[in-house]
């Protein structure tokens, strides 16, 4: 099942999302531009991964240039979640919502595990690694398995890692 904040996703928000978590990888940059969503590749300083801030009418997401292309995906996924769930808490700073590597930002810690879980069914779609794992690899989860689906939806395999112990546990 994917994450309950996936729920909480306005409708219409909800519409846009839906039509890019079909295929993979997840045409992040596609998705944003359709939320109103500019994404930058940025300088930002050391130890923050991503931030998200209002500019005017609005909004810019800004992901560490020095990270790895799947973290920065996992970031902007992560950022995508907090405009989708949390607009309230990004308008209520001029800075907004900045991000430590470890997705930590002075926020109340459940707003960054909303905005993880999300990011995780933005980037991993629940149903599409399900068919994946099960057509390609008979659902079953090994370290071979972990690296192709990895790479398969440009994420890093820690992250993968993550997803399939849903699968593990079943
Ligand atoms: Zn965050």
């Amino acid at each position: 099942m994917a994450a309950k904040e996936l729920a909480n996703v306005e409708p219409q928000e909800r519409v846009i999302l839906d039509k890019y978590l079909s295929d993979y990888p997840v045409k992040l940059g596609q998705l944003a531009k359709e939320l109103g969503v500019t994404v930058k590749i940025s300088s930002l300083g050391t130890g923050l991964s991503g931030q998200i801030s209002r500019e005017g009418n609005h909004y810019v997401i800004r992901v560490n240039r020095s990270e790895a292309r799947e973290r920065q995906r996992f970031t902007i996924g992560h950022e995508l979640a907090h405009y989708l769930l949390h607009r309230h808490v990004i308008d209520s700073s001029p800075d907004g919502i900045r991000d430590t590597v470890l997705y930590r930002s002075g926020a109340p810690e459940r707003i960054e595990y909303e905005a993880n879980r999300l990011a995780a069914d933005i980037v991993m779609p629940l149903p599409l690694v399900e068919r994946e794992l099960r057509n390609c690899f008979g659902g079953i989860v090994t370290e071979a398995t972990i690296e192709s689906l990895a790479s398969r939806f440009e994420v890093s395999k820690a992250a993968m890692e993550i997803r399939l112990s849903t699968f593990a546990e079943a």
